[in-house]
């Protein structure tokens, strides 16, 4: 089970709370190839008023492993949101789908520079990466943003 819907029928006006987890599988389901691994834990606070007004408040408590920058080594990355949106659907259905909704806030809440704590990457990775700068320092083509992946051919 890999989806995020609240049954909006069969319980009377209220509060309610929902839990699901978003797998690695959650991520796959969209596409995504950046999350290698994940578990985050979503809780979902649902008040229904009358039959037309629905919100939703989501929080948002795990890990997942995205690719170091870096190193290219596994990167834990902890996810610990707790959007101050309130979500609302479309149209009052007999189920709401927050599928998307929690997929795309995830990814956004996600670091847009994905690397290790200093000292921590993976040094055998950095070092032969750092060997292959230097020799496209020399060749003069330090800028190119192919040079990284020119020097592991090269030295292979
Ligand atoms: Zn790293």
């Amino acid at each position: 089970m890999c989806t995020i819907i609240i049954p909006l029928n069969g319980w009377a006006a209220g509060e309610r709370k929902f839990r699901f987890t978003a797998g690695t599988e959650f991520f796959q389901m969209f596409g995504n190839q950046e999350i290698l691994d994940a578990n985050v834990n979503v809780e979902v606070r649902v008040t229904k008023e009358g039959s037309q007004k629905v919100e939703a408040d989501v929080t948002l408590k795990g890990s997942v492993t995205v690719q170091c920058d870096r190193c290219l080594e596994p990167l834990q990355i902890p996810v610990d949101e707790n959007p101050q949106e309130v979500f609302k659907p479309g149209t009052v259905e007999i189920e709401w789908d927050l599928s998307q909704e929690v997929y795309d806030y995830i990814c956004l809440a996600m670091p847009l520079q994905r690397v290790h704590p200093e000292g921590q990457c993976n040094p055998d990775t950095v070092r032969f990466l750092g060997q292959s700068e230097q020799v496209n320092e020399e060749a003069g083509t330090k800028n190119s943003p192919f040079a990284a992946l020119k020097g592991l051919f090269k030295d292979k």
